[in-house]
Parts: structure tokens; C-alpha cells; sequence
């Protein structure tokens, strides 16, 4: 098997897929009865399985977790040089799709402790940075209309959604949570996500479960949920005379994909339990080790763990995350840095940024380590020992 290949040789990957259920069965009935494409019993079922799990009323699966971003901001009614707030640190794909939509992202910087962009933050800049006139919002500085809110619940952890909604509410402004990296973390006891007007999540081949690649945008608002099967599907309103009132997408999940999500989705608990695993043994691992910042969990949370990481202070240890990173290589361990600042992307240069300097430290510090549910123990006392080895004080 593939999975074995990949997990059970010498090195030790980061996050690879988890195979281990239904989804041969599933793919094969999709090729054996030629149901293959867009239509197809399992994209009913991955959707209505998708929304019990974390306990929405909509689900509607797309092509991919950006697709169903994109899709989100045009819901929400995002346009034309409008502005959306985005944290600083987060992997690119909200802030390209804000752009998709011919936005801006405005980038606001995340808390020290969790890494979630910082409500206090967001008030601030909506509070002092922006005039406010008929209720709408708009940045002093580009004079864009402020539109929305777009939080990210960063590495399976949580952001404080009721201080983020409280916000929208006050400022008359969207919100659209991108969960991609979420799904099973829970923010006061519910599933993240499961009482989102809208919000996105991503079956990307790295993602707690994975479709190969797929997303799923979810919702409370049934009238919300029509309109983004209709835009998905090339927004069809007389199919047989090919007639289209608005401009759609070709963004939905084929039924192989959904074939291989509804396998994968009877796994999750199963593979939350093991990602809470797998943190708790590095957590013990390491608790001991001055210097080295493990990844907290709010009062909140509860963390799917999506990707474990931790933050390494040089001026204790005396090496870098980039340097813990080469002896890990070296040992065939693979370990990550998080993601450049959005504020010192290229790809993003002429969009507006508040000041981000804890977005800069985290990233300057972090280092995320294998965390693949398929990780036997023996690997994980591996990783543990060649970080241990590298990192010098103790
Ligand atoms: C993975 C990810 C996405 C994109 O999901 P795709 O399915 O790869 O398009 C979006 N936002 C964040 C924060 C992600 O980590």
C-alpha cells in the first residue's frame, strides 16, 4: 500500500495521508457503476455525513478549500475594491481569494499565546484606523470600504469567535471563518464551524482528512447554501436551454473525491484522537526543555492538532527553528517553518497592513513537527530524540 511506503521506510514524513478504511470499496463502486463525475450518490452523502459530523444544517462540497473561500466571499457579498481582514500569519490562500473576488486583505496581527489573529487587534484597527458613516466602514488610509472579516483557525486551534462575530455585528461587517486546518477542533464545546454563517473547509492531501483534493463550504442559512450549489455548478438556471443569470464556477467535488471523503470521514474521530495523541507525547517529551515554547490551548479550545508546532528561542538553545530543521533533515526527519507573513508577501505587497510583529516572532521561531496520523510511536520517539539532540541546553 502507498501508505506504508510512505510512513513505514526509514524517514519520517510530516503530515501524509491516512488510507485505512472504506476508501478502495468506495472508489471502486464509483468506477464500477461509471459515476465519476459531479453526480453521484457519495456527493450527497459526504455532504449530508460532513454536516451531521460537525452538526451544521449545509453542507455544499467544492473542488477545494480555496474554491470554497472564493465562494464564501461572493456569498458575503464581498466585491470590487472592497477590504477584508485577514491575520497576518496564515498559509496564502484567503488572502488570494479576497483577491479573487477583486478585494483587498488588510492584515492584522495574531496573539502571542494561540497565534489567532487578535480580536483586541481587529477592534483597534476597525476603532481607530477606519471613519464610520450610514454604517459602513472605511479604511482611512485607502479609503476602501471595510466588507468583511475573515478569521483563520490557525493549526486546528480555535480563534475567540464570539469576540470576532461581536465585532462584525458592531462594525456591520461579514464574517467568514476559514476552518481548512480545523475540522474536529472544537471553540466552546461545538465543532468548530458548526454554528458558522459561513465557513470553509479543506480536504487538501495534507488536511486531517483528505479527499486528494476537495473542500466544503458550510452554513446555517439554507438560502446561503442554494446559492452556493448554483454557483458551483456554473450557476445553471435552464440547463436544458443553457440559459445563466449570473456568472458561476465549475467548483464541484467529483464523486470519486466524495467517494474517498465519505471513507474518510468515518475515520475522524479515530485520526482527532490520534492528533491529540501525538501532541500529548511530544508535550511530555518536551515540557522539560527551557527554551522551547509548547503550542497552548486556549480556555476555548480543544485543538484538532492539525500540525503540532512548537516555538524555539535561540537566545536559550542556541540554534534556530532553520537549524533544529537541517539535523532533523539529516536524521530523514521532515519538520516545516510556518508560512512567510502576509504582510511581507510579495504576492500581497500593495494591499494594507497593521503593524505585525508577532506574526514576524512566530514565524521567525516556529518549527512544525510530523504529525501524521499513520506516525507509529517508534517514529515519534525518533523525532523526539533527534529534536532533544539537536537543540543543546539540557
Ligand atoms: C489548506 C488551506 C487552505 C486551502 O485549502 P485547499 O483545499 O488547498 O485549497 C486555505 N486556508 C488555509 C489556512 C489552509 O491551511
Amino acid at each position: 500500500m502507498p501508505f506504508d511506503s510512505l510512513t513505514g521506510g526509514a524517514r519520517v514524513p510530516l503530515s501524509v495521508p491516512n488510507i485505512a478504511g472504506n476508501e478502495w470499496a468506495y472508489v471502486k463502486e464509483c468506477l464500477d457503476t461509471g459515476w465519476v463525475s459531479s453526480v453521484g450518490g457519495f456527493v450527497d452523502r459526504f455532504e449530508r455525513g460532513f454536516a451531521e459530523a460537525i452538526g451544521v444544517p449545509y453542507a455544499v462540497a467544492c473542488s477545494s478549500g480555496t474554491a470554497a473561500l472564493h465562494v464564501a466571499l461572493v456569498l458575503a457579498g464581498v466585491g470590487h475594491d472592497d477590504e477584508v481582514i485577514v491575520p497576518a500569519l496564515t498559509f496564502i490562500a484567503p488572502a488570494n481569494a479576497v483577491r479573487y473576488v477583486g478585494g483587498w486583505p488588510v492584515f492584522v496581527d495574531i496573539d502571542s499565546q494561540y497565534w489567532q489573529i487578535d480580536p483586541a487587534r481587529v477592534h483597534r484597527f476597525l476603532s481607530e484606523s477606519c471613519t464610520h458613516d450610514d454604517g459602513v466602514t472605511r479604511n482611512r488610509v485607502t479609503g476602501r470600504r471595510v466588507a468583511a472579516i475573515l478569521p483563520v483557525h490557525l493549526l486546528g486551534h480555535a480563534c475567540d469567535v464570539d469576540a470576532l462575530a461581536a465585532l462584525a455585528r458592531d462594525f456591520n461587517l461579514a464574517l467568514i471563518e476559514d476552518a481548512t486546518e480545523s475540522l474536529g477542533g472544537r471553540y466552546r464545546g461545538q465543532p468548530i464551524g458548526g454554528r458558522s454563517r459561513l465557513a470553509a473547509f479543506s480536504f487538501n492531501g495534507n488536511k486531517i482528512i483528505t479527499t486528494g483534493g476537495g473542500g466544503m463550504l458550510v452554513t446555517t442559512d439554507g438560502t446561503l447554501a442554494e446559492r452556493a450549489k448554483y454557483l458551483t455548478t456554473q450557476a445553471k438556471d435552464d440547463p436544458g436551454e443553457f440559459i445563466h443569470r449570473a456568472v458561476g464556477f465549475n467548483y464541484r467535488l467529483t464523486n470519486v473525491q466524495a467517494a474517498i471523503g465519505c471513507a474518510q470521514l468515518e475515520q475522524l474521530d479515530r485520526f482527532l484522537e490520534r492528533k491529540r495523541a501525538i501532541a500529548r507525547g511530544y508535550n511530555e517529551a518536551f515540557c522539560g526543555l527551557s527554551g522551547v515554547t509548547l503550542p497552548g490551548e486556549a480556555p476555548w479550545a480543544s485543538s484538532s492538532y492539525w500540525m503540532y508546532t512548537v516555538r524555539i528561542d535561540a537566545s536559550v538553545g542556541g540554534v534556530t527553528n532553520r537549524e533544529v530543521q537541517a539535523a532533523l533533515a539529516s536524521a530523514g526527519i521532515e519538520s516545516r517553518l510556518l508560512w512567510q507573513p502576509l504582510h511581507r508577501s510579495p504576492a500581497h505587497a500593495a494591499s494594507h497592513s497593521e503593524p505585525s510583529p508577532v506574526a514576524d516572532v512566530v514565524y521567525d521561531t516556529a518549527l512544525t513537527l510530523p504529525s501524521s496520523t499513520g506516525m507509529t510511536d517508534d517514529q515519534q520517539h525518533r523525532v523526539v530524540d533527534a529534536f532533544v539532540a539537536a537543540w543543546g541546553p539540557q
